[in-house]
């Protein structure tokens, strides 16, 4: 039995071909339609007597996944209510969240997938994705072809060192690639068929977790060296061979790894990082934005970073990046960019940093404390992303507002709690000429009468639809370009209304169709660079809005 459904008036295979019957019908999330099966599919399928007489409409089941979730008391319970159905039935979960992406969006991903991850072997129900240890090791292309589906287009990986801020969670982190790939569905409409969550569970350095009995990953402390760079090679090696035309993204691995591994594969296969790489692009957006109501270049910033870890030099790389495209040297684009990390001002009289903050450390007199950094260094933006919450106090807002007409401040460190400075507090300490960017969500905000709309820096404005983009070219590998052109379109679908509140990001709700434009924006850039494999379209838009998965149940006429 081949389901089938309509793209675009073209006729193709919406799922993988499959012959289930009966009751392992219903046990294929992704052929299931529970209640929604016809009379008629029914007494073919062999599923008379499977389940309860009537025939709900998907719609109706909708419903009753939402009015369920809604009456839930906490997000937790919201989170596992639709990871079960997620386990049950494909179709419906897409259908529910992509309806409403703005209200699900904080339960299948963060904050409330931190807590699933904290809580994974407690909650375990079923398990979901691949887990590679080093029991494996020689036999890992044995371990992928394991993998039911052979036509995997993303891979998203952790090996849980660095899970969102929460740390080392071992095999537990595997709630991660598991929801940032429904989120590739979701939001960039990658067919959930091609998506392959993996975790390389290196053992955990994480006492509590070694501690505990319900802990479902392997019972060691964590392989460093030369054994943890032969297990990823060995994985990406086998991933080139059992998935050729996969990209493969890495996400939540420890800084030390983060950004060697990105060096070591970049330029070798299709792959990035979403810490590194797709939080640069949703910042720059911003930027971008920002840039729409100030008038300035982006290469007329000075960017002053609090924090100097895998999201503030991602988000520097891109910049100059992005600099040197729009017409600046690397050494003055470099120069634009200035760093606080946890000790002091980044500057070249340091002996003490770590390899990633060295390009930029510039000359300069040490600086201990950031309202001092700003006074010296005189800012056009100021990015949070230390992960410390309240950095941005009221002087420093001030000292922004006093050397700008519009001070840009991002406090991008999550969660909410974690925020270097509240909306509410940026508006008022800079009288309401901040242009600000949360990491976050926060409430809109009103300021001598007038409503401010602060926007979200969520990566999940990039990464499903740069996924998406790789996807319809066939890119053969995943560079800086595409993500600032990402970052470019993603800014032009901001509306001069939205500006004008104060938002520098899209609604959420319009998602897809911002995808489906940052997706044709990098497969552009795959084309002109001879990067893409994949024949070229005159309409690429429309290809990619053709290929995007739809939550609709196919039929089995
Ligand atoms: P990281 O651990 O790699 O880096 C943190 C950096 O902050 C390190 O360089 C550390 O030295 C520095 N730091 C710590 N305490 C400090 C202090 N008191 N003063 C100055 N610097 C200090 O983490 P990361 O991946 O770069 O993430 C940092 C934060 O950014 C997190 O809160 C994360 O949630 C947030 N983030 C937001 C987005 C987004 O908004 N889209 C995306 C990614 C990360």
């Amino acid at each position: 039995m081949t389901p089938r459904t309509t793209v675009d008036g073209e006729v193709r295979t919406a799922q993988p071909e499959s012959a289930k019957r009966g009751a392992d019908l219903l046990h294929d999330p992704l052929l299931n339609k529970g209640t929604a099966f016809s009379r008629e599919e029914r007494l073919r399928l062999g599923l008379l007597g499977l389940l309860p007489p009537a025939v709900s409409t998907a719609e109706a089941q909708a419903e009753r996944v939402l009015r369920n979730v809604r009456k839930r008391p906490e997000d937790l319970d919201r989170y596992v209510d639709l990871l079960s159905l997620l386990d049950r039935n494909e179709t419906l979960f897409y259908k529910v969240v992509t309806e409403h992406i703005e209200e699900l969006l904080p339960i299948i991903y963060t904050p409330t997938v931190g807590k699933g991850c904290q809580l994974y072997a407690h909650l375990f129900r079923r398990s979901r994705g691949l887990f590679i240890t080093r029991q494996e090791k020689g036999m890992i292309r044995d371990v992928l072809r394991n993998w039911p589906r052979r036509d995997v287009r993303v891979i998203v990986v952790t090996d849980g060192e660095r899970i969102l801020g929460l740390g080392d969670l071992g095999a537990s982190g595997m709630g991660i690639p598991v929801g940032k790939l429904s989120l590739y569905t979701a939001c960039g409409g990658v067919p959930p068929w091609q998506t392959l969550p993996v975790t390389l569970d290196v053992g955990t350095n994480n006492q509590a977790l070694l501690d505990d009995p319900l802990y479902l990953g392997v019972r060691e402390k964590r392989i460093t060296g030369k054994e943890y760079d032969e297990l990823v090679a060995e994985f990406v090696d086998a991933a080139q061979e059992v998935f050729p035309k996969a990209l493969v993204q890495f996400e939540d691995f420890a800084n030390h790894n983060a950004f060697r591994l990105l060096h070591e594969y970049r330029d070798k296969v299709c792959c990035f990082n979403d810490d590194i790489q797709g939080t640069a692009s949703v910042t720059l957006a911003g930027l971008y934005s920002a840039g729409r109501i100030t008038g300035r270049r982006l290469s007329e910033e000075v960017i002053l970073f609090h924090g100097a870890g895998e999201a503030a030099i991602g988000i520097a790389d891109l910049v100059v990046s992005a600099m040197m495209a729009d017409g600046s040297t690397k050494k003055e684009a470099m120069s634009r960019c200035w760093f606080m990390d946890s000790k002091a001002l980044v500057e070249s009289a340091r002996k003490d940093l770590q390899e990633h903050k060295r390009p930029y450390a510039h000359k300069h007199k040490p600086v201990g404390d950031l309202l001092s950094a700003v006074k010296e260094l005189k800012p056009t933006a100021l990015i949070g992303v230390s992960g410390k919450a309240a950095q941005f106090t009221e002087d420093i807002v001030r000292a922004m507002a006093t050397l700008n007409d519009r001070p840009i401040v991002f406090a991008l460190s999550n969660p909410t709690s974690n925020s270097e400075c509240t909306a509410e507090q940026a508006y008022r300490w800079s009288s309401g000429r901040a242009i600000f960017a949360s990491g976050s969500p926060f409430a809109p905000v009103d300021f001598e009468g007038r409503r401010f709309v602060p926007g979200q820096g969520n990566n999940a404005y990039i990464f499903p639809g740069v996924g998406m983009g790789a996807i319809a070219s066939g890119a053969t590998r995943i560079t800086d370009e595409m993500f600032f052109e990402a970052a470019r379109a993603l800014a032009a679908r901001v509306s001069s209304a939205e500006l004008e509140r104060g938002c520098l990001y899209p609604p959420l709700t319009q998602l897809r169709e911002v995808s489906a434009h940052i997706a044709a924006a990098a497969a552009q850039v795959a084309y002109q660079r001879g990067l893409a494999t994949e024949p070229r379209t005159k309409n690429l838009l429309a290809r990619i809005r053709g290929l995007q998965y739809k939550p609709e149940y196919p039929s089995y006429a």
